[in-house]
């Protein structure tokens, strides 16, 4: 009889553990030890939620990007007689991204902070699960040939990237061919029916607060504003190798429908779930099996009925002004996605912050738009100086609003 010889363990590389997308990863992990063993966990500065996960999920190495943050830890740590080692500082965030003893890399830091991580895990050949679009959005072909150049399999862990990767063929050759569309359902975010006249009034409380999804502070503005949208539209055309012409958005208030696929033949393949990331991360984790992941099966019977309504009609169009800047970034000067970006990532950090107000979000976009024309960038080390001088000019725009 021959026996079948247990699978080692996918060892992971966490970035980002302690956020939204981080712990739900650890809930997945955790409902199958046989299948995962944590590596590594990185966090920027909550030491209580790293040393609890540092104690559950024993990883050889947890690092924390501040200074201080990282002390308190490693004294906490050894109190407890763990055998974990605290990294500092987002310098070694690479190397735990690329390190020989690991498998799979969950992307799940926020912004272009995670780029230069994402970037050494794509060089390394490693089985990447991107949660944190920002860094392909700001990467774009430079990400995908080191995809490519090192081997790496990305896997997209966004919910509607997900659900499209599961609706499309396995063969990635045929996409073109076979694809009418892909379309990207939103729900809308908090302010789907406000008045437009009243969003100057929105506060960052107002903001956060997501009809059918918790996540991190900057997600949930950007789903406010809609401006995640815009972050998905660039994100699903270098995914997917999708002309922007044939990625489409609908409003689907429900986030039932994750997105579909319109076929030639006017067919469409569509994912449907309940509204948990645990769903796609347990898809990205266990692909190409499925896993179990935790969140609630959908009822049919008692599922709300689903609607689905254009966004690009004039009222949405005044509420969500920035999300036709994808097609425009996408159709200029490469490297518009990364501009846009990182004024999108200062404008909001400035909104959270209380300095500008809730539509000047997308002021703050178009003018940095149009007073930073960005050569195209060849190498990380121009995407970076490209990044900090895009928020240096959205520093100064908004040092003019206020
Ligand atoms: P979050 O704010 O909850 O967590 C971010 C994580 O990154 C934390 O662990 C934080 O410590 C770490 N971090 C923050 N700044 C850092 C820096 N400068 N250097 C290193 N680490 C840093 O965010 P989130 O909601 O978990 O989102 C993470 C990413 O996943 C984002 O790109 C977001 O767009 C994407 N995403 C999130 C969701 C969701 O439901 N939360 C869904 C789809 C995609
Ligand atoms: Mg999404």
């Amino acid at each position: 009889m021959i026996l079948k010889l247990p699978l080692k363990p996918q060892a992971l590389t966490i970035l980002g553990s302690t956020g939204s997308i981080g712990t739900s990863t650890l809930d997945v992990v955790a409902r199958h030890p046989n299948l995962f063993s944590v590596f590594a966990l990185t966090g920027a500065s909550k030491v209580d939620l790293m040393l609890e996960q540092c104690l559950r999920f024993k990883p050889i190495y947890a690092l924390m990007v501040e200074d201080a943050p990282a002390k308190q830890l490693e004294a906490l740590l050894q109190s407890k007689g763990s055998k974990t080692q605290v990294l500092r500082g987002a310098k070694n965030l690479d190397e735990l991204a690329s390190h020989p003893d690991v498998d799979t890399v969950m992307a799940a830091i926020v912004g272009a902070a995670g780029l230069s991580s994402c970037l050494a895990a794509a060089r390394a050949g490693k089985r990447l699960l991107l949660a944190n679009k920002e860094a392909l959005v700001v990467g774009g072909e430079l990400f995908l040939s080191e995809v490519r150049t090192g081997g790496a399999k990305l896997l997209p862990i966004d919910s509607e990237h997900s659900a499209i990767f599961q609706s499309l063929p396995e063969d990635s050759s045929t996409w073109r061919e076979c694809v009418e569309k892909i379309i990207l359902t939103a729900s809308g975010g908090p302010f789907r029916s406000r008045s437009p006249d009243t969003l100057h009034l929105v506060t960052p409380a107002e903001a956060c607060s997501h009809p059918n999804w918790v996540m991190g502070q900057k997600i949930s503005v950007d789903s406010a504003t809609m401006m995640n949208k815009c972050l998905e539209v660039i994100e699903a055309h270098y995914l997917f190798g999708l002309d922007p012409s044939k990625i489409d958005v609908v409003i689907h208030p429900q986030s039932i429908v994750h997105s579909m696929v319109e076929y030639k033949d006017t067919s469409v393949v569509a994912q449907l779930g309940t509204p948990d990331m645990r769903v796609p991360i347990a898809y990205g984790l266990g692909w190409p099996n499925r896993i179990e992941s935790g969140a609630k099966p959908l009822h049919f019977q008692t599922t709300p009925p689903m609607s689905f309504e254009d966004f690009d009609s004039n009222e949405h169009r005044a509420r969500f002004p920035g999300l036709l800047l994808a097609w425009e970034v996408l159709k200029a000067t490469p490297g518009s996605p990364a501009v846009l970006n990182a004024a999108n990532e200062i404008a909001v950090h400035s909104f959270l912050a209380g300095k500008i107000g809730f539509t000047q979000i997308h002021e703050v976009n178009l003018r940095t738009l149009e007073l930073f024309v960005p050569s195209a960038p060849h190498t990380l080390e121009d995407l970076l100086e490209l990044d900090a001088r895009a928020r240096q000019t959205a520093l100064q725009v908004i040092s003019e609003l206020v």
